[in-house]
């Protein structure tokens, strides 16, 4: 039989707990004897201290000393030099694990690899990840991360009282907050909503009462203690005594040193709740937002569950009783039951794998949700700006999943990528939200509409961790992923969005009907609108050849980007000499000429007839469409407008004008083929809300 560990990885103290041979959760002992680990890591010259040791050392007033690292998880921008290595809380948090694991299996006298780690449910993908990591690094089998919350709320929901509740989980611990709703019945624990503020715990009651210490000092010695970077650590673990002191007394003393000065100053309840009242209203919003969310109200409420050490103070019991109206529910230890809570969700897990272990007589099915809202960036609905459009919202059950069709350009020659800028967070903002990175698929077929769909799926896995995947519609494969930390320059995403820059190559085939009628007039109009037509596409980006057609069907001249060879073929289109009648058809040799180019390809048709030809022409020109060619049909004479609409790619591209007017129709024509996108169609019919087209960079 195996034992599997729950782990409450915390920002001020850490606890390791198990189910026992007897099935019944059990926290374990340290090295030092304590079930409660100080997370924190002293760098000596010669070994590495963690816990008991390291803190006694930061009390010392050592400067090498690690703590409160939690609070930087994920961060990677935050490291720290001790004695010439550089340490990221990952790091640091590997460095306790390390620890957690040696002592717990001294304890259990065996070795053990499976453990459920557990995080503030308010945590976001990089701090989740970064805590995997971090739990691998230091040897072990993270079979999945848990939210604090749901951990206590699954120690509770053990107890025999537990029958159907709605509970709130009010967890203030050292460094965070998180509230969470759970309902629990006789078979399941079901977390309805959470929420949570990373930079709210014990440790800014600690801060409160250092900053009012060192005004005190200095009022009466005309120094600050604080401006010391000794003193200040000195000072700061006299504090967080003096507020542990006033959970259960009223008032304490407490002495400070600091240059010639020896003063002693008393510290009352009333005096702590005055500083710090304001940090509590915060926890207040916090709670009734989730309340509010789930359509609960505090008189709806069964009770309240204070979980971490700061719920300790006196000062946050009675502000629980005041808000809710509700006595807390007792007996459970603030220190432990997130330890064991994760200690039955990992033996819970370890069991459904087909694991050998040490378990508890029966469980009750767990059902978490996330608390950060997953988005994209995309451009706003009125085009001004980029915007995080939420894709999966928070307080969703996980494991969960959402796919949305992209359509992207490709191109023969090109590399086909496409860029997906992952959020976290609530705001429409962007600069408001957290950039999980950029997220590039690659290995996308060239379609020959030139136009693929994409279907992307978005995933919160078990552990809260973001997944994205694409599959190709057309060649239903998976597209390879790549994930870049975006540490470039991203001012571009806070800017008004500017005009896709990428300039797409065209391919022009000018298709012209030399019939009889075409002839004198007609031709020179013709000749002058095309020449006019040239002048007006940007020929940087373009290349473009000319097909002549009457009885027969010619290739007058090939694609090229020359414009004067163009223009001379044009004005010798009078002497190319295809027949008379209109029994032939363009778009077969247009076809040849554009089946294999980049980019984007058109055919501009103009005739002034109807084509008495036997062959399928409007056949042949879908088959140009179907291959992403685009078809534009001018006419004029005794052409038919149904006939233009009929080969033309959609109405817009099919003009019926006057002989005089043909300057002005290929004009039209010129302006679309010039546009950004160089696409006729834009990218319409695939059920992709406006607002969350997505970066085709
Ligand atoms: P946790 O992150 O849940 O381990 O909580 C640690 C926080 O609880 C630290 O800020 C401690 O100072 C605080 N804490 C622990 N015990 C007490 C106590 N008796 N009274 C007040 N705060 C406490």
């Amino acid at each position: 039989m195996k034992y599997s560990l729950g782990i409450d990885l915390g920002t001020t103290f850490s606890v390791v707990s198990v189910i026992d041979e007897k099935g019944i959760p059990k926290v374990l002992n340290n090295s030092e004897g304590k079930t409660l680990t100080p997370s924190v890591i002293y760098f000596g010259e010669e070994d590495v201290l963690v816990g008991e040791e390291a803190k006694e050392m930061q009390a010392m007033g050592d400067e090498n000393v690690a703590s409160f690292f939690k609070r930087n998880m994920g961060d990677e921008y935050f490291g720290i030099n001790f004695r010439g290595d550089y340490y990221n809380s990952e790091k640091l948090s590997t460095i306790l694990l390390k620890k957690l694991k040696r002592d717990a299996e001294a304890a259990l006298k065996t070795q053990v690899e499976d453990a459920v780690i557990t995080v503030p449910a308010y945590f976001n993908n990089s701090q989740r990840e970064a805590t995997i990591n971090a739990g691998k690094a230091a040897g072990l089998n993270v079979l999945s991360i848990l939210n604090e919350p749901t951990a206590a709320a699954i120690a509770y929901g053990m107890r025999n009282d537990a029958i159907e509740k709605n509970l709130l989980v009010y967890d203030l611990g050292g460094g965070t907050f998180d509230v969470t709703l759970v309902h629990i019945d006789e078979a399941s624990i079901e977390v309805l909503g959470t929420d949570g503020d990373h930079e709210l715990g014990g440790k800014d009651w600690d801060d409160r009462v250092a900053v009012y210490i060192g005004q005190k000092f200095f009022e009466k010695t005309g120094i600050n203690p604080l401006d010391d970077m000794e003193s200040y650590n000195d000072i700061l673990v006299k504090s967080e005594n003096v507020k542990k002191q006033l959970s259960t007394r009223e008032k304490c003393q407490v002495n400070i040193c600091y240059g010639e000065f020896k003063e002693t100053f008393e510290f009352t309840r009333e005096i702590l709740e005055g500083i710090t009242g304001d940090l509590l209203e915060r926890t207040k919003r916090l709670s009734e937002d989730v309340l509010k969310n789930a359509g609960l109200s505090w008189q709806k409420l069964s009770g309240v569950l204070p979980v971490g050490g700061s719920t300790r103070m006196p000062m946050v019991i009675e502000y629980i009783k005041n808000i809710s109206g509700k006595d807390v529910v007792a007996g459970i230890n603030v220190d432990e039951a997130v330890s064991i809570g994760a200690a039955i969700e990992a033996s819970r897990q370890a069991k459904l794998d087909g694991k050998n272990v040490f378990t508890l007589g029966s469980y009750k099915r767990t059902e978490d949700v996330m608390s950060h809202s997953l988005g994209m960036a995309a451009i706003s609905k009125d085009g001004t700006k980029y915007i995080n459009s939420i894709i999966i919202p928070k307080n969703k059950k996980i494991p969960c999943k959402e796919t949305r069709p992209y359509v992207i350009r490709t191109g023969r020659n090109r590399k086909n990528l496409l860029d997906v800028y992952m959020l976290q967070g609530e705001s429409e903002d962007i600069q408001k939200c957290s950039i999980l990175g950029k997220y590039t698929f690659s290995n996308i077929e060239h379609e020959s509409s030139k136009q693929a769909v994409i279907d992307i799926e978005y995933a919160y896995n078990k552990n809260g961790v973001v997944t994205v995947s694409a599959v190709q519609r057309k060649t239903g494969k998976k597209l390879s992923l790549s994930i870049e930390k975006c540490e470039d320059d991203l001012q571009w995403l806070y800017d008004e969005p500017k005009e896709e820059e990428e300039k797409i190559h065209k391919s022009i085939v000018i298709a012209m009907d030399l019939s009889g009628s075409m002839r004198g007039v007609p031709l020179e109009n013709a000749v002058l609108a095309a020449k006019n037509f040239i002048s007006e596409v940007d020929m940087n980006n373009s290349e473009i050849g000319i097909v002549a057609f009457a009885n027969k069907d010619e290739i007058v001249m090939d694609l090229t980007k020359d414009e004067k060879s163009i223009i001379e073929a044009i004005e010798n289109l009078n002497s190319v000499k295809v027949g008379t009648s209109t029994t032939s058809e363009p778009f077969s040799k247009a076809y040849e000429m554009l089946r294999n180019v980049d980019g984007d390809s058109y055919i501009v048709v103009l005739t002034d007839g109807q084509w008495y030809g036997k062959k399928d022409v409007v056949g042949i020109a879908n088959k140009c469409k179907a291959d992403g060619i685009e078809i534009a049909a001018i006419g004029f004479g005794s052409a038919k407008k149904e006939f233009l609409d009929s080969i033309a790619t959609c109405r817009e591209n099919s003009i019926f004008t006057e002989a005089t007017k043909l300057t002005q129709s290929f004009s039209k024509i010129a302006r679309v083929i010039s546009k950004t996108s160089g696409s006729l169609k834009l990218f319409q019919g695939y059920g992709q809300k406006s607002n969350s087209l997505n970066l085709l960079k």
